[in-house]
């Protein structure tokens, strides 16, 4: 992904794509002292970009450093990134770092980087598997308790599970994954929330221990606006069997609808489609900001 034409923000100015390095001795690299984030343009506009810039700021915070750039520094350095790239839609990518002024487990002395890079990126799921509803399988690894890591973080770290599991879950021939938490209760996918509807009622695991996606808070309100009941509450996974439509969220995901969960499955549904086509509206700019 390095050998390539770009520029990208790194520590207040743009470089070329290929010179945006760092070093092998860098604490983030060793020790995941890292956040980042994930964010889309539609049309020029990031969406939603200042949750975005104000949560980067906020994982730092819970792994006990700090960004040396305000949100609205943020914003600015993302926007200019997206001018630079050309592109109108895009993926963008806000890092944040220890580098390599020091090593050890202590992270006194290490600085703060920063970098944020811009590319295309269409689908995160393929767009015909996604139309009959995507491939889940149960992951083997569980997101973890609040006193085990800072799980309201988009840290890095948590990202080990996340990636085992979606090796695994690849490697037998699905999709994605679904985990359950340190108590076995449903969480979410290896990089976005679950939904789940029955009745015509939309449910949805607390966030008590993974990301409250910026992309589940905008649907939630999307199903509100259209009269759709939401319950945000604990689910355990003998209720799968019951549920009739499920999709995930996620910046990057957007609104992804799942065929099935292991042996449970889902029909690709009215409501699903509508709450993705109500995102994909407002993302776009075709319906005002929910
Ligand atoms: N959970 C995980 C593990 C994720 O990586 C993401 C994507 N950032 C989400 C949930 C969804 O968050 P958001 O809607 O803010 O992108």
């Amino acid at each position: 992904f390095h050998d390539r034409d770009g520029s990208i923000w790194f520590d207040g100015k743009l470089v070329p794509w290929r010179d945006a390095e760092v070093h092998v001795l860098t604490h983030a690299l060793h020790y995941a002292s890292s956040v980042f984030e994930g964010q889309r343009a539609y049309n020029g506009k990031i969406f939603k970009l200042t949750e975005h810039s104000m949560r980067l700021r906020k994982s730092a915070e819970l792994l006990g450093f700090e960004i040396p750039y305000t949100v609205e520094e943020l914003n600015a350095a993302s926007e200019e990134v997206l001018a630079a790239s050309g592109l109108t839609d895009a993926y963008m990518r806000p890092i944040a770092w220890l580098g390599s002024e020091k090593m050890g487990v202590s992270a006194t002395g290490a600085k703060v980087h920063v970098a944020i890079a811009a590319w295309e990126w269409g689908k995160y799921f393929d767009e015909e598997k996604a139309k009959k509803g995507i491939r889940l399988t149960i992951a083997p690894w569980r997101r973890p308790a609040p006193y085990t890591a800072p799980v309201h973080s988009k840290a890095s770290g948590l990202y080990m599970i996340a990636s085992l599991s979606r090796k695994h879950a690849e490697d037998t021939g699905f999709d994605d994954a679904l985990m359950f938490d340190w108590r076995g209760q449903v969480a979410e996918a290896t990089g976005a929330n679950a939904f789940f509807i029955r009745d015509g009622v939309l449910h949805t695991p607390t966030p008590d221990c993974f990301l409250d996606g910026i992309t589940r808070r905008t649907v939630m309100d999307l199903a509100r606006k259209r009269g759709v009941e939401v319950q945000e509450r604990t689910i355990w996974p003998d209720e799968l069997e019951s549920f009739e439509q499920m999709f995930l969220t996620g910046s990057a995901a957007e609104v992804t609808p799942v065929g099935s969960v292991g042996p449970w499955s889902f029909e690709v549904g009215d409501l699903t489609r509508q709450l993705a086509k109500d995102y994909d509206d407002l993302v776009n700019g075709r319906i005002p900001n929910a």
